[in-house]
């Protein structure tokens, strides 16, 4: 914007217009965009192993600080996949789904600004974090707080008289000591992405503890799921350059490339981890990574990263977001001897999330593909379909759009 001084007249007169239109603006007990709501509301409810099933609530009522949001898509998470699989939390029957975003359709009359202390209004769209039930004193400017291990989210809550607390629905209750963000400068494709893009904004918060992370820095990156794409796509925003990306899929490492990957080493061609790490150092032109990023699920990649970083380099191990087994390392050769540090990265706090709105912003405006993570779209009817296509792997990011 150009502040001359005819300009600052015309903006002071847009300000105070600005400033008559809010204050004028009624407030009434439950403010809602009258008449659109249903009376009853689909959800998509796990059933049982490998079973969704679409079932009819009637729409709960809005508590004073309670926000009725109309869900308008959520993406499928491995954790949602696993639940799907096997039920391990023992949730069935379950509500899944919280990767969601939406717009606001009914707010209580105390609500009136989101988590970072946003005015918030019916229309507005927004994603919810975490659930603080236990713990009310958390607050998103609390840096050194814990991470999401010790709350809820929507979409992994035990299902109530409400019934409503999963994304993978039409509409979702949000209620009082909850955290909800007013996200309506995203588009959907970007609010989707907001939960796996934390995970990855709190790994390299992790990674910039140990000191060793720099602009210039030679990053390895192994494993190039969307956790590891959005790795390096978090990597090439922070403005750093020299990024490898290691996977054993020639379509994946070509996407890397693509997020911002300078050079691509795919495993399968090369023989032993000898030849391996040979390979890596060609790609950063005989040098070792600075630092590595390890992001798959799979002990034997955790045992061979080590092997790929410099003396006195650095490590985030993010890729085991649930049990994957036990590796073997040699802890002589990998961890003393080389004086490596070691920080280790699960999910994300209420912080990271606020800094992952700004990250896609920043992504999306350097021409990161980042919105093509999103490889399939199905409608609420299909979200078996939408699960199948998840287990199958056989894309990156499936999403459940409702329009
Ligand atoms: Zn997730």
């Amino acid at each position: 914007m150009d502040y001359n001084k005819d300009n600052i007249e015309e903006i002071v007169k847009q300000v105070l217009a600005g400033m008559k239109a809010t204050s004028v603006s009624p407030a009434p007990a439950a403010r809602s965009a009258s008449g659109s709501i249903p009376k009853t509301a689909r959800v998509a409810m796990l059933t049982g192993i490998e079973k969704f099933e679409l079932k009819s609530y009637p729409m709960p009522e809005v508590g004073d600080n309670d926000i009725l949001v109309k869900v308008e898509g959520c993406g499928v998470c491995g954790t949602d996949a696993h639940e799907y699989k096997r039920d391990p939390f023992g949730l069935i029957p379950v509500a899944l789904g919280h990767e969601g975003t939406g717009e606001i359709v009914k707010m209580g009359k105390n609500v009136t600004v989101d988590s970072a202390g946003k005015p918030l209004k019916v229309g507005d769209k927004v994603v919810s974090c975490m659930i603080f039930k236990d713990n009310p004193d958390i607050t998103m400017f609390d840096l050194n707080k814990q991470n999401v291990g010790g709350a809820d989210v929507y979409g992994l809550l035990p299902d109530d008289n409400y019934h409503m607390n999963g994304w993978f629905a039409d509409y979702i209750l949000i209620r009082e000591g909850s955290t909800i963000f007013n996200v309506s400068d995203l588009d959907l494709d970007s609010r989707i992405l907001i939960e796996p893009c934390a995970v990855l904004i709190h790994a390299v918060e992790r990674a910039k503890t140990t000191g060793i992370l720099r602009f210039n820095s030679r990053v390895a990156v192994q494993g190039c799921g969307p956790i590891g794409l959005i790795c390096i796509a978090v990597l090439r925003t922070m403005g750093i350059e020299n990024i490898v990306a290691v996977d054993g899929n020639a379509k994946r490492l070509e996407f890397a490339k693509r997020m911002g990957a300078d050079t691509t080493v795919n495993f399968t061609e090369h023989k032993g981890i000898e030849a391996l790490t040979e390979a890596v150092k060609d790609a950063f032109g005989g040098y070792l990574a600075d630092f590595a990023f390890q992001c798959t699920g799979n002990p034997v990649a955790h045992a061979n990263v080590y092997k790929f970083i410099r003396n006195g380099g650095g490590l985030c191990e993010l890729g085991f977001f649930i049990n994957g087994g036990d590796a073997s390392i040699n802890p002589h050769f990998d961890i003393c001897a080389k004086e490596i540090t070691t920080v280790g990265s699960w999910v994300y706090t209420l912080r990271d999330y606020a800094t992952t709105f700004d990250f896609l912003k920043r992504a999306i405006a350097i021409g990161l593909p980042i919105k093509e993570l999103i490889t399939h779209k199905y409608p609420l009817e299909q979200i078996n379909d939408a699960f199948i296509t998840n287990v199958k792997m056989e894309g990156l990011k499936i999403a459940v759009v409702n329009k």
